[in-house]
């Protein structure tokens, strides 16, 4: 089994930066080289990498996404959550991060974030170390 995290939500959506927690499973590898897939076992959450240093960003990736994709729309899905499961396509439910001298090697500005699109709720992040 990958090594797992759990992630507590509190909105219905939100952008969650979980750099730290990633780079504490790889630290835990004591892989040196090689690369991180950190992955997300659900339909209405995803995961991307974006800017960091300044939150505005994910507000505005956030925002523009609830423009493109609307909560409310003829969809076929009637468990209410249709836009959640569309967003979650979009922004994808894996990334992959070098890992190099045991570290994860990311752009100066750059993190990692869980993207929620049905919360709150206790989410799941599986990541998987692989290299030497
Ligand atoms: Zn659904």
């Amino acid at each position: 089994m990958p090594n797992e995290f759990t992630v507590r939500t509190h909105s219905q959506e939100e952008f969650i930066d979980i750099t730290n927690s990633v780079k504490e499973v790889v630290a835990s590898s004591h892989i040196q080289k090689g690369v991180a897939v950190v992955y997300v076992p659900h339909t209405t959450a995803g995961v991307t990498i974006n800017e960091s240093a300044d939150p505005s960003v994910v507000e505005d990736i956030l925002e523009v996404l609830r423009r493109v994709v609307p909560f409310n729309f003829p969809y076929r899905h009637l468990e209410g959550n249709a836009s959640a499961h569309i967003k979650t396509s979009i922004v994808g439910s894996s990334i992959s991060v070098l890992v190099e001298r045991g570290n994860l090697i990311l752009g100066t500005w750059q993190g990692i974030f869980f993207c929620e699109f049905d919360g709150p709720r206790t989410r799941r992040v599986w990541v998987d170390v692989i290299g030497e």
